[in-house]
């Protein structure tokens, strides 16, 4: 039995999603004629109250588009220092775009209005590149899932309207935020101009995200894709597991929440344990004292089949998922606390 828990994308399709999946409906979907990606994208837009969804292989093109259809090359993005878009999407915001990122030093992934405001570059000033997108993420995979505060949120929507900024919300797993804050989707529709979800997290569906936003910000966001490569034909099959996904395994991310709460206070009392990162949703990071290195801890795991992403500058990573079950949860359990 391997213990997986590097990240909440090894998971495999449930009986159920396999089913739903072999049954679908499908189409040629570059003529928007399958029914089952039409049927998802009318399902994700209507959750957010938005106009327009549409469905994408990977959540990182779902990002690189949504920051093409805000900004212009030599535009600027205010983003956290921690962002996927930053630091994982391999500098496709420049390639992509041609914008430049101001980073932000934030918490766990996360910044104030205030800050914004700061970094806003003046548009007048012809010297600086112009600011044209904000880009928040929640819940923060650098910053260890943390949860925004939607009243900061609301500010720097406010921000965003006075200056004329575009609001994009990398939601890779905002449905986590959504289970644990219990907070609603609709919300989040009203404060953003376009949101990406990712249905290959903890959703656990193979393959998938949604880009949504109303039709000022969409109507460019098909021909973006069909630049990016991203026009699938007979993608219902893999539509259907998100629908399937969103009916049946949604309200089950809170299980994946407790077992992280549990293995992040588990970790804080052993003495090999310098800090653990607060853990609000399924992601733990945390960070060893001098009893064991990195590498000797990751070793250690490997030898007992479980697998666990080191972060680098000390920090190692876990990350809970369906996949993830009881009896492998109280073996790790047992195994951490009998290092
Ligand atoms: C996983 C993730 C993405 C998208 O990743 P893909 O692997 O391209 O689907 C984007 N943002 C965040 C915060 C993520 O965790």
């Amino acid at each position: 039995m391997t213990i997986d828990l590097r990240s909440d994308t090894v998971t495999k399709p449930t009986k159920g999603m396999l089913d739903a999946m072999m049954s679908a409906n499908v189409g040629d979907d570059v003529y928007k004629e399958d029914p089952s990606v039409n049927a998802l994208e009318a399902k994700v837009a209507k959750l957010f109250g938005k106009e327009q969804a549409l469905f994408f292989p990977t959540g990182t093109m779902a990002n690189q588009a949504a920051i093409k259809l805000h900004t212009q090359p030599g535009d600027q993005v205010i983003c956290d220092k921690y962002a996927h878009i930053y630091n994982y999407e391999g500098g496709g915001a420049s390639f992509n775009s041609g914008v430049s990122c101001k980073l932000l030093d934030g918490n766990r992934g996360m910044f104030t209005a205030e800050q914004v405001v700061e970094a806003i570059n003046p548009p007048d000033f012809y010297h600086s590149p112009l600011t044209t997108l904000v880009a928040l993420e929640n819940t923060t995979n650098k910053g260890g899932g943390a949860c925004w505060d939607f009243n900061e949120i609301k500010k720097i929507r406010k921000v965003c309207n006075d200056n004329n900024l575009g609001l994009h919300l990398d939601g890779a797993r905002l449905w986590n935020a959504l289970v644990a804050k219990n907070e609603s989707a609709l919300d989040y529709g009203k404060q953003f101009d376009t949101i990406s979800v990712c249905l290959s997290k903890g959703l656990g569906c193979p393959v998938g995200s949604v880009l949504v936003g109303d039709t000022k910000f969409m109507e460019k966001a098909i021909r973006i894709r069909k630049i990016f490569g991203g026009g699938m034909r007979q993608v219902g099959f893999l539509a259907a597991a998100g629908i399937y996904a969103l009916d049946n395994q949604f309200e089950r991310l809170a299980e994946d929440h407790i077992k992280a709460k549990q293995l992040g206070n588990l970790l804080a009392k052993q003495n090999y344990i310098k800090k653990v990162e607060p853990v609000e949703t399924n992601i733990v990071i945390f960070e060893l004292n001098t009893t064991y290195s990195e590498t000797t801890f990751t070793e250690k795991m490997n030898q007992q089949h479980i697998r666990l992403s080191n972060m680098g500058q000390g920090k190692l990573r876990i990350v809970t998922h369906h996949d993830y079950t009881d009896a492998m949860h109280s073996k790790f359990c047992q195994v951490l606390v009998g290092l």
